[in-house]
This record gives C-alpha cells, sequence and structure tokens, in this order.
C-alpha cells in the first residue's frame, strides 16, 4: 500500500509508531427496523432494561477503576453518563415506543437518542456538546449490550496502539495509559485546545486537526505519529520506518541529555536568573514537575476539580489536594488559578444557560463573581492550603480593574473569616492576575496597581486580539503568537508591569516555543511557565544567551510589520545560539 503523509497540528512532542486503533466515537452502526408482534413486546422492554442494567454495572465499574487508578476527578467523567441512563424522559419514550411502534427496541432506542443528539448538536453551545458526546458515549454502550457485542473504550485497549479518532472527551483522555495508548491522532482540534494540552500532562506523542485521519487510517493499519513535526504517516516505507525509529532514538537521547540540566539554574550567561516553571492539571503531577527540574508551578489550573461530575467539589477536597501541592513542591511556589470553567472546558453539573460564544461568555471570573457561594469554597481552601507552603493565586479572565476589585473584595471577606476563627494562613500570599483578555493587556498600567504580579495567558490573549477560535483547525493559520500585534501586547504588559514593580510571567502556551524564548527574555519577562517535559529545554536555551543578545534580538523582532518575518527571524536567530537545536 502506498505511503501517505497527514499534516496536522503538533499537540504534543515525541514520535511513536505501531498499528492503528481506530477509536469511532463519532457514529453508532445503523440498527435494523425489526418488527415484532405485541405480546413480544414484554420480553423487548425486558431486554432494554436488562441492557439498561448491564451499562449501569460496566459504567459503575470503569468509573471505580478510574478513580482508584487515576483520581476521583477523572472517575467523575462516569457520573454524567450514569446520569444519562437515568433520564425517565428517554427510557419512558423508548418503552412507550416499543409497545405502540411494535419495533425491536435497537432501533427504537437509536432514533430516540438520534433525536436527542440532534437537538443538542444544534445548539452552538461547548457544554452541551459535551453532553451531545455522554449520550453517544453512552448510547453505544447500550446498544453493544443489545446485541451482545463489547464496547470499546480506551481502558480496556489490552495492546499498544495509536489511538485515531474524530475527537477525544475528556472521557476518553482519562481511560488513556501511556502503556497502551503510545500516541494519537485526531480530525479535530487546535494546539491550544484542552485535550492537546491534556496529552502533554500524559506525555503522549499526538497530533490533532488532522482533519480525515480517521477517513484515511484503517483499523490496524501501520502508522507513525510524530507530535513534533505534527505529522502522521499511514502505510510508511521500510526505509521511513526506519529512519523514523532513528529519529525517535535521537529526540529520546536529546531529551535524556537535557534532563542532565535538571538541577542548574535557569540563569542566562551573563546572569540573570529566570523562574521556569510548569503547569498542570492534576496534583500527581508533580511528580513530573520535579523530575524535569521545573522550579514551581506557574500555573495549577483547578477546572479539573469540577468537570464531569454532578456534584460540586467539597472545600475539604479542595485543601487536600491544594496543599498536597504546595507540600510536594515546597520551597518551591506553586501558583493556583482559580476557577476557569467554561469555553472549552465544561460544566457538567452547574446550570449553565445556553451560549451562543462559549469563549466570550460567563465563564471564569465572571462566574466567580456572580456565584460568591461556589468561589468562597476555592478561595477558603486555597487560603488554608497557604499555611502548608509557598502559594500564590490568580484569578483568570480579567477584562478590567471593576472586576479585579471584586474578587479582591472577596478575598478579603473570606480572609477575615478565616481570621476571626484563628485559621492559618498566609497573610502575604502573592495575589496576581491573568492577563489574557486584549482590555486588560492595554490597561495593564492600571491592574499592575492593584496585584502583586501578572501572568500573561497567551492562549487566551492571541484567540481573542486575533479574533481566532483556539479550537478550530480550520483558522489555526490565523493563530499567530509572532503577530506584531501580540508582541506589542506583551510588550506593554511587560513594561507596565515592571513600571509598576511588580513580576510579570507567562502561562499559556507561547512561553514554551523555543524559538520564541529570546524575544520574550529581551522583552524582560521573569517567569515561564509550561508543560513539565518542554522544561529542560527552555532551559538550554535560557542558560545558552545573554541579556544583551536577547534585547537586541526582541528590538529587532519588534520592527517587523508580519507575524512571518518575525517567526523567521526568530527561527535563524535561535538557529545561531544554538546550532545544534533541532527547530519544529
Ligand atoms: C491561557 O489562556 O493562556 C491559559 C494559560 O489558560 P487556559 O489555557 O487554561 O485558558
Ligand atoms: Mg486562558
Amino acid at each position: 500500500m502506498k505511503p501517505k503523509i497527514l499534516k496536522g497540528i503538533p499537540a504534543s512532542p515525541g514520535i511513536s509508531m505501531g498499528k492503528a486503533f481506530l477509536f469511532d466515537t463519532h457514529e453508532m452502526g445503523q440498527a435494523v427496523k425489526r418488527p415484532i408482534l405485541e405480546e413480544e413486546a414484554p420480553a423487548e422492554v425486558r431486554r432494554f432494561k436488562e441492557a439498561l442494567n448491564k451499562t449501569r454495572q460496566e459504567i459503575a465499574k470503569i468509573k471505580e477503576k478510574i478513580s482508584r487508578n487515576i483520581g476521583a476527578e477523572h472517575g467523575e467523567i462516569f457520573s454524567a453518563h450514569l446520569l444519562v441512563l437515568e433520564d425517565a424522559m428517554l427510557v419512558d419514550e423508548v418503552i412507550s415506543r416499543i409497545k405502540k411502534e411494535r419495533l425491536a427496541v435497537e432501533y427504537i432506542f437509536q432514533d430516540v437518542l438520534r433525536k436527542y443528539i440532534k437537538a443538542f448538536s444544534n445548539i452552538d453551545d461547548e457544554y452541551l456538546r459535551e453532553r451531545m458526546s455522554d449520550i453517544n458515549d453512552v448510547g453505544r454502550r447500550v446498544l453493544k449490550n443489545l446485541v451482545g457485542a463489547k464496547h470499546d473504550t480506551l481502558c480496556e485497549l489490552k495492546q499498544p496502539a495509536v489511538v485515531i479518532a474524530y475527537d477525544l472527551s475528556p472521557s476518553d483522555t482519562a481511560c488513556m495509559h501511556k502503556q497502551s495508548v503510545i500516541a494519537f491522532a485526531t480530525d479535530i482540534g487546535g494546539r491550544t485546545s484542552h485535550t492537546a494540552i491534556m496529552a502533554k500532562s500524559l506525555e503522549i506523542p499526538a497530533v490533532v486537526g488532522l482533519e480525515d485521519v480517521t477517513a484515511v487510517v484503517k483499523n490496524g493499519d501501520y502508522v507513525i505519529v510524530d507530535g513534533n513535526k505534527g505529522i502522521v504517516i499511514v502505510h510508511p516505507a521500510q526505509e521511513t520506518i526506519k529512519g523514523c525509529e532513528l529519529e525517535k532514538k535521537g529526540f529520546e537521547e536529546k531529551e535524556r541529555g537535557l534532563l542532565s540540566l535538571r538541577d542548574l539554574a535557569a540563569e542566562t550567561l551573563d546572569g540573570r536568573k529566570i523562574e521556569i516553571v510548569a503547569n498542570i492539571e492534576l496534583p500527581e503531577e508533580v511528580t513530573s514537575v520535579i523530575y524535569h527540574g521545573a522550579q514551581g508551578v506557574g500555573l495549577y489550573r483547578t477546572e479539573y476539580f469540577y468537570m464531569n461530575r454532578s456534584d460540586l467539589p467539597s472545600e475539604e477536597e479542595h485543601f487536600e489536594a491544594y496543599k498536597s501541592v504546595a507540600q510536594n513542591m515546597a520551597p518551591h511556589s506553586v501558583i493556583i488559578r482559580t476557577l476557569d470553567l467554561g469555553g472549552d472546558k465544561f460544566l457538567s453539573h452547574l446550570e449553565v444557560p445556553l451560549e451562543m460564544n462559549p469563549f466570550l461568555g460567563w465563564r471564569a471570573i465572571r462566574f466567580c463573581l456572580a456565584r460568591p457561594d461556589i468561589f468562597k469554597v476555592q478561595l477558603r481552601a486555597i487560603l488554608r492550603a497557604s499555611a502548608y507552603g509557598k502559594l500564590k493565586m490568580m484569578y483568570p479572565m480579567i477584562s478590567g480593574l471593576e472586576e479585579l476589585r471584586q474578587a479582591n473584595a472577596i478575598l478579603q471577606d473570606v480572609s477575615a473569616e478565616l481570621k476571626a476563627k484563628n485559621i492559618a494562613f498566609d497573610e502575604n500570599m502573592e495575589v496576581g492576575a491573568m492577563i489574557e483578555i486584549p482590555s486588560a493587556a492595554v490597561i495593564s498600567d492600571l491592574l499592575a496597581r492593584e496585584v502583586d504580579f501578572f501572568s500573561i495567558g497567551t492562549n487566551d490573549l492571541i484567540q481573542y486580539a486575533i479574533a481566532v477560535d483556539r479550537v478550530n483547525e480550520k483558522i489555526a493559520y490565523l493563530y499567530e503568537s509572532t503577530h506584531p500585534g501580540i508582541l506589542r501586547l506583551i510588550k506593554n504588559i511587560i513594561d507596565n508591569g515592571h513600571k509598576a514593580g511588580i513580576w510579570v510571567g507567562m502561562c499559556g502556551e507561547m512561553a514554551s516555543e523555543p524559538e520564541l524564548v529570546p524575544i520574550l527574555l529581551g522583552l524582560g519577562l521573569d517567569e515561564f511557565s509550561m508543560s513539565s517535559l518542554i522544561v529542560p529545554e527552555i532551559k538550554k536555551i535560557v542558560r545558552s544567551i545573554s541579556m544583551e543578545q536577547a534585547k537586541e534580538i526582541a528590538q529587532k523582532a519588534m520592527s517587523f510589520s508580519t507575524g512571518r518575518e518575525v517567526e523567521d527571524f526568530a527561527r535563524a536567530k535561535l538557529k545561531e545560539i544554538l546550532p545544534e537545536f533541532e527547530i519544529k
């Protein structure tokens, strides 16, 4: 068979090759419209109820297994699936239609599900689309139990395989193990989508946004996933496989080599110390943070506590997680970002109205300010945990001063309550703002007076400033971190922060783009926060350049008129600084 190369978006570094496992998350097969006799209807209903029961048991088992192996928050994904099975309207409709239409349950059940899914898919709302995938997931399970087939899940993947899917939901990703899922490739998604971010956390090579990988690859095909270049090679020739094996070895050797920098300081040739810290989603990732030599956590995304569960996390749950991260990272600092739900991180239990534009909607700090009851639980836990290590916290999606003041006022209330009860916390804990909305970047001079630090969230800043959806692969070409408009916003934020005497960090994916490190250093960025995996590489670059060089590079970069020119220049400069460095 002829080799085929598919180009997508590099989502998580590394190269893996092996047999493809087509994970069908998209479509259910067509059930046959089989007529039944009137007297057969009760047996058909019984069959349906048995399949529901069996599915319920299966899901509960998976939930338990995942909670035990990877953590309760991942297991909670399946609570949403269990809820679909409890949906009285859905169940009653199937039963009454079996009796009325005298058709076999498979067809009726699939038809009812289709109606539900269609209703959801017509609504332009990320949260509801996620519900749609829950229904789809559960529906396929029930159908397979009805016909006696086994449901495919990534949890049950026995042989190591490259997973090929249209998209992967959080419940799919939660099931992944490095041992069995050696790489994944999807039709949709962008580089800063949370599926891509999760792949890096799990250290699984991944390429997203391939558009038609599920149409090209068949089950069992031999494929190579190159997460460095963002390509998938189907039916590679023997010499290509050999070449990629060598590249893989080289990449892994390079990674191991870089690890030797683990205990060295992140400082420039002329002695400027930079903070290179890590982004985490789950407390367990601290091991990887330390292993890769990061000097702390610059972004702890706390949304995963709230996602895919049917209840709200308790103050104790928050507290235990924050305390463990603070203790395990001590004496290094950990920046906890307060709840940032919304956008492509959906809620599954809170009543959130449908929205046309979820990324521009009722999310993050907007949601927290409207629901101080929920917000205060998290703030109390953060403050209490601050007594056990070096914690800092920051608010996401600050768009203006009033929001910042309101958030700080709630924090003050919570602090006063704790004080009144003699509960220990760090009264000098640094409180910062993420700068990820263009309005905040423009008025960063005003915001800087009222916070202890800034952390630039470029994933969102770029999406809002260029008006380019960060999860849409069709317009990914517009998503340019080197766009002169973006560089100017970043310079403005750093300059304003420094003028007010506060430090400025960056926790968006841009902080881990190797060729941009000299520019960001030259602009004066104090802290770079990224996936642990990339920390050694970025440390190497910082240690290979002087501030004088970096400032010159930054100045020149600011003089270009297009993102392309900046990118070409940045690549050429990095090649000069580190000739052996492989630029993607
Ligand atoms: C960002 O927007 O850059 C960021 C770090 O936050 P998130 O990716 O979680 O939106
Ligand atoms: Mg963000």
